[in-house]
Parts: C-alpha cells; sequence; structure tokens
C-alpha cells in the first residue's frame, strides 16, 4: 500500500509586511536586496515584533481545517545554517509543550476520501537563492534576502493519500479555499511550494524536498513512486533518507541524511512572548470568514437552480464567484452562471488576461438582459463578450458596431420567411405533414439571418404561416 503525506508551505501573500518587521510582504515589486532591514537580516541588537494580522489569518485557515486553535501558541528557533537564512535560524513553532502551533488536528474531505491534518503553524520564509553560470564548474550562487522572513503558514497531513490522483484533487481543493478565504494569492510564483514523504509496502519513508509548484508536486510523488516499486520489485531495500526534486530533469534525486528535530536545537524564542488568541478573538474571526465555497455552490443549486455542475465551477473560483455576486439578481442568475462558465471563463483563464481584460458587472448584467428579452442571440452575445473583454465598451455602443442585434422585426421577418418557403418547397410540404421537421426552416432562416433572427419570434410566424398555406 502506498503512503503519501504532505507538508505545504503557502505565503500569506494578502499582507502589509512580513512576520516580525515592517518590510513589505510583496517582495516581488522590488529590486534584489531592497527590502530588508536590520530585523530580517539579523543583525546583532535587533529584536522582533509578531504581525498580529498574521495571526489570524493563519488561524483563519486552521478553522477552515477543522483544525483546533489553541489559547496561546508560541514560537521556537530552528537553528540551522544554510546561506538564504541570514539568522542562522527560523523562527517557527513546535508542539512540544502541547499545541502551541496556530492549529492543532483537524480535517478536509477530498471527495468520499478524509485527509487528516496534523497541525499548521506560522513561520517566516527564507531568502532566494539564485543559481547563475552555464555549467557546474563555473556556477555561482547568489542570495536575495527580499523574501526572508516573509509569512509563510505550514500545513502538515497524515499520510493519508494513496495516490498522485488524491494529492492533485487535495492540492486544488486547498489552494481555492486559500484563495476564497483571502489569505493567499496561489497563482503567483512561490506562494505554494511543498514537500512529501512518500512509502511503499510499510517500507521506509522517503522525504522529497523542495518542489517549487503544485503541478511538479503531482510529477514528484509519481516519479518517486514508481521509483519505490522499481526497487521493491527487485528486491532492493529503500533507504529511508530526503531527496531533492530536480525540476529540470524532474526527477527526485539523493541529497542528505533526514534531519531529526534534535539536529535542529530547537528552543522557545524569547524575544516573542506567548501570544494569547482569546474566545472573542476566535469569534471575531468566526463571524467574519468569508462564506465557503461548499455553501456558495449549495446557494447558487438551491436559490438559483443553476445546475450543480456549473455552481461546482462557479463557487470553487474566488475571482468569477465575486463577479457573479456582484452581478447576478434573481431573474438574471442562471443565465449570468452560464455566461461566466462557458464563455468568459474561455477568454479569460490567466492571470494576464484577467488584469488586462475590461469586462465589468455591469456588462455581464447588460448581456443576460439582453438574452433574455431576446434582443440578441446567444451567439452574437458571444461575440460581443469577446470585443467588450478586449474593449471595455458598452454592449449597446458594440452592438450597433458589430450589427449584433436580433432581427426581431415581424415585417423584416416575414419577408426573410417568404423567401426561405418559395426556396425551400420541398421542406415546407414535410413541415406540413410532420411538424417536428420545422425545424429545418428555422435553421434556414437563421443562416439567412446570420443568427440574428428572433428564435421565438421565427418559429411562431413560420407555425402561422404553414398554416395559412393550406
Ligand atoms: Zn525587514
Amino acid at each position: 500500500m502506498t503512503k503519501i503525506g504532505l507538508e505545504i508551505h503557502c505565503q500569506l501573500t494578502n499582507l502589509e509586511s512580513k512576520l516580525f518587521c515592517s518590510c513589505k510582504a510583496n517582495y516581488r515589486e522590488f529590486k534584489i536586496n531592497e527590502n530588508i532591514c536590520p530585523i530580517c537580516m539579523g543583525l546583532p541588537g535587533s529584536l522582533p515584533r509578531l504581525n498580529q494580522e498574521a495571526v489570524k489569518k493563519a488561524t483563519i485557515i486552521a478553522m477552515a481545517l477543522n483544525c483546533t486553535t489553541p489559547e496561546k501558541i508560541a514560537f521556537f528557533r530552528k537553528n540551522y545554517f544554510y546561506p538564504d537564512l541570514p539568522k542562522n535560524f527560523q523562527i517557527t513553532q513546535l508542539n512540544i509543550y502541547g499545541n502551541t502551533s496556530v492549529g492543532g488536528p483537524g480535517s478536509i474531505m477530498v471527495g468520499d476520501k478524509k485527509i487528516r491534518i496534523t497541525r499548521i503553524q506560522l513561520e517566516e520564509d527564507p531568502g532566494r537563492l539564485i543559481y547563475e553560470g552555464s555549467s557546474s564548474k563555473n556556477q555561482i550562487t547568489l542570495v536575495d534576502y527580499n523574501r526572508a522572513g516573509t509569512p509563510l503558514v505550514e500545513i502538515v497531513t497524515e499520510p493519508d493519500f494513496e495516490n498522485p490522483k488524491q494529492v492533485r484533487d487535495f492540492l486544488n481543493i486547498l489552494s481555492d479555499l486559500l484563495e476564497n478565504l483571502g489569505v493567499s494569492d496561489p497563482s503567483l510564483e512561490g506562494a505554494m511550494r511543498a514537500d512529501a514523504n512518500v512509502s511503499i509496502q510499510g517500507g521506509n519513508k522517503v522525504e522529497i524536498k523542495n518542489i517549487g509548484s503544485f503541478h511538479d508536486l503531482e510529477k514528484a510523488v509519481h516519479f518517486e513512486i514508481t521509483r519505490q516499486e522499481s526497487l521493491h520489485s527487485r528486491d532492493i531495500q529503500i533507504v529511508q533518507e530526503t531527496r531533492h526534486w530536480d525540476d529540470r530533469r524532474k526527477i527526485t534525486i539523493s541529497s542528505r541524511s533526514k534531519e531529526e528535530d534534535l539536529d535542529y536545537r530547537y528552543f522557545l524564542e524569547g524575544d516573542i512572548p506567548w501570544v494569547s488568541i482569546s474566545d472573542e478573538i476566535k469569534d471575531e474571526l468566526k463571524s467574519k470568514m468569508p462564506e465557503s465555497i461548499s455553501s456558495k455552490k449549495e446557494r447558487y443549486v438551491s436559490k438559483y437552480n443553476i445546475p450543480g455542475q456549473v455552481a461546482d465551477v462557479l463557487s470553487s473560483d474566488k475571482f468569477y464567484s465575486d463577479l457573479f455576486e456582484e452581478s447576478h439578481t434573481p431573474e438574471n442568475a442562471k443565465e449570468i452562471a452560464n455566461i461566466i462558465t462557458t464563455d468568459l471563463m474561455g477568454l479569460v483563464d490567466t492571470r494576464e488576461k484577467r488584469r488586462d481584460s475590461k469586462f465589468t458587472a455591469t456588462h455581464l448584467k447588460d448581456l443576460a438582459e439582453s438574452i433574455q428579452s431576446g434582443k440578441i442571440s446567444r451567439n452574437s452575445a458571444k461575440n460581443a463578450l469577446h470585443e467588450i473583454v478586449r474593449t471595455g465598451k458598452s454592449l449597446s455602443q458594440i452592438m450597433s458596431e458589430l450589427d449584433l442585434g436580433n432581427v426581431s422585426d415581424e415585417s423584416e421577418l416575414s419577408e426573410v420567411i417568404q423567401q426561405i418557403m418559395s426556396e425551400e418547397q420541398q421542406a415546407v410540404k414535410e413541415a406540413k405533414s410532420n411538424p417536428k421537421t420545422i425545424n429545418y426552416l428555422v435553421g434556414k432562416v437563421m443562416q439567412k439571418t446570420k443568427g440574428k433572427a428572433d428564435p421565438a419570434m421565427t418559429l411562431n410566424l413560420l407555425k402561422n404561416r404553414l398554416v395559412s398555406d393550406d
């Protein structure tokens, strides 16, 4: 049996400042080594001051993952020497005196599978190493400390996953959840990183480190299972070790023997007092927590009769569900959900496209109303949406510029129908004896009007003409 456990590092990207100083949490917009100060560089005499907002955000994550939250939390020093760690220790959490990390045991459902969460801890991110040089001989390593000290939440699971697909499903659910909570933007480079431990057939556990994206995590786990199965089939003992994910070659390679907790010489961080999180604070955080994805989905289905699958897609993406909330009314909800999930999601499917697109909630409202009142066909609406996303012009302007309005003028439509009926005499005969074949004629009218004939009106007029023709 395969057992997989995960340690997920998630940056709290929506915070103003780093975890223990006033440098910016958004280190991405700075030049190299510009977003630093004596505190995050660990200069002698500097003292950390805890970012209270980070504690709140981490507690919200713990609550959303059904974890217990302790009355008091504590911070520890994890001592190790590595160039990306200017202080030579990382301030993190450890449950040595009972549960004193922001989140204790919890769980989350992934389909029918319950994944147990071991703990959630708040810690600082190290800096970033940048490797330069074309070959291993002339390679140099540079350090950028802009990231050092930014707030990171580590989510540790029990080894409850049995295959890479469960891992992927869990990661999708988790990143949607974190985004929905407004604590992190998982699409930012480096915002989500992970370690995984994998064992098969009750054998030794192998830890894979340094997996830079969720996409690679699934690949790394898959590779590691295959590697271990191959060794196992040849009766070769699987060594307990730490392996490193090489994201260029897409393989895991043996790195160093695994450190144990003892190696890190953990001790209480004396510069940060224990922080109590009262029931009042917890109640307040709970009351301010955004509606969960599952409850959103339920509401969309029960209140607006939106099909389950559409509601599922819509509710799990914060960007689109926010847009839906802003634009829908009880009357147009179903239509708006339809426009978003069938057309808009395909048009703006990346972060860059979202940023550059020019549409607003008002555009969506106008589109839905025009479709519902028969002013524009679905097909033309799709073309209009394309233009809206590109230009931001109003729907009415685009409809007149591209001549997208429906033909709903009765005399104009009657003329077209007259023409079709004279061209399609055989079909007219058939439609008279078998009314089901009338759709062929409707199709012809649509073709002639380039899809702009009002479908209901066309059908009505056609039926009347067929009867009066007799
Ligand atoms: Zn700083």
